[in-house]
C-alpha cells in the first residue's frame, strides 16, 4: 500500500484488532496515519497489539461488543483519550459451528449477539459524533459465507448476511451526513479462526478458490484501508468480496 498518510489526524476504532484479520487492519490503518483504538475482550493482547503498531497515539480498550453499554463507554473513552472517531472497523467476530439439528440456543444467540448485535452496538455508539461532525467511514467485516451460506454454519451465515442488510441500511440512512458504510466479505483467511481446520479440509477449500490459495490478513487490510480513506469517498453501501474469486 502507498506510503501516504491519507488517514492522518483521524482516529480509527478496530474491533477485534488484537489478532488475525483485525490486527492486519489495525497495522494498515496505522501505516495510513490513523491513531488506532484496538478493541477486544482480552486486555493484555489488545495492549500488546496497540504497542506494536507504527506511529504514535494508539491505545487499547477491553470491551465485549455484545454488551451495548460497554460499547457506549468504550467509544466515549476513545473520544476523550484519542479524539473524535473518524473510522470504525467492525471486525470482531466469532464462530460456533454445528449442523442445525445440533446447534444449541447459546451457539445461535452468542454468534448473532456478537457478530450482528456487536456491530450494531458499535455503529450506534459512534453515529451521534460522526453525524455532528458530518464525517465518518464505517467498514464491516462480513464473510463470503454470508453471501453463499455454508452447511454447519447457519448461525454464522445468518449473522454475516444480516450484516449485509445492516451495512446497506446504515449507508442509506447516513449518506446525506457524509458518513459512508461499506463491507468487506473475506473468503478463507489464515488466522486463529481457520487454524484448526484439518489439512484435508484446507486442500478441499483451496480447490474451490480460483486463486488457488487461502488469503492472508494483509489481503483484507489493504481493501479496508482503501474503503476507510478519502479515495473511496464516493463509495457507500457496497460489499466487496476479498476471497480469491470464491464467491463470483
Ligand atoms: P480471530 O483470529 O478469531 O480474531 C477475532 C478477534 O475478535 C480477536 O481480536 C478477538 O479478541 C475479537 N473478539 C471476539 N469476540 C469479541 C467480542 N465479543 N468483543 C470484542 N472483541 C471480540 O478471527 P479472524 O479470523 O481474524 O476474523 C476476524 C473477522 O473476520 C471476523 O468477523 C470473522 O468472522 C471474519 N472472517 C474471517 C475469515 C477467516 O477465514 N479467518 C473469513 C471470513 C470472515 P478477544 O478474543 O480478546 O475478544
Amino acid at each position: 500500500m502507498k506510503a501516504t498518510a491519507e488517514l492522518a489526524e483521524g482516529v480509527a476504532i478496530v474491533t477485534g484488532g488484537s489478532r488475525g484479520i483485525g490486527l492486519g487492519i489495525a497495522a494498515e490503518l496505522a501505516r495510513g496515519g490513523a491513531r488506532v483504538a484496538v478493541v477486544a475482550r482480552n486486555a493484555d493482547r489488545a495492549v500488546e497489539a496497540a504497542a506494536g503498531l507504527d506511529g504514535d497515539g494508539h491505545a487499547a480498550y477491553s470491551c465485549d461488543i455484545a454488551d451495548s453499554r460497554a460499547c457506549r463507554k468504550t467509544v466515549a473513552a476513545v473520544e476523550s483519550r484519542q479524539g473524535p472517531v473518524t473510522v470504525l472497523v467492525n471486525n470482531a467476530g466469532i464462530a460456533r459451528d454445528n449442523i442445525v439439528l445440533r446447534l444449541r440456543d447459546e451457539d445461535w444467540t452468542r454468534v448473532i449477539d456478537t457478530n450482528l448485535g456487536g456491530t450494531f452496538n458499535m455503529i450506534r455508539a459512534v453515529t451521534r459524533g460522526m453525524m455532528k461532525r458530518r464525517a465518518g467511514s464505517i467498514v464491516n467485516v462480513t464473510s463470503v459465507i454470508g453471501l453463499m451460506g455454508n452447511a454447519g454454519q447457519a448461525n454464522y451465515a445468518a449473522s454475516k448476511a444480516g450484516l449485509h442488510g445492516l451495512t446497506k441500511s446504515v449507508a442509506r440512512e447516513l449518506a446525506s451526513r457524509n458518513i459512508r458504510c461499506n463491507a468487506v466479505a473475506p473468503g478463507f483467511i489464515r488466522t486463529d479462526m481457520t487454524a484448526g481446520l484439518p489439512e484435508a479440509r484446507v486442500n478441499e477449500l483451496t480447490g474451490r478458490i480460483p486463486a488457488g490459495r487461502l488469503g492472508e490478513p494483509a489481503d483484507v487490510a489493504g481493501v479496508v484501508r482503501f474503503l476507510a480513506g478519502p479515495e473511496a469517498g464516493y463509495i457507500t453501501g457496497q460489499i466487496i468480496a476479498v476471497d480469491g474469486g470464491m464467491a463470483m
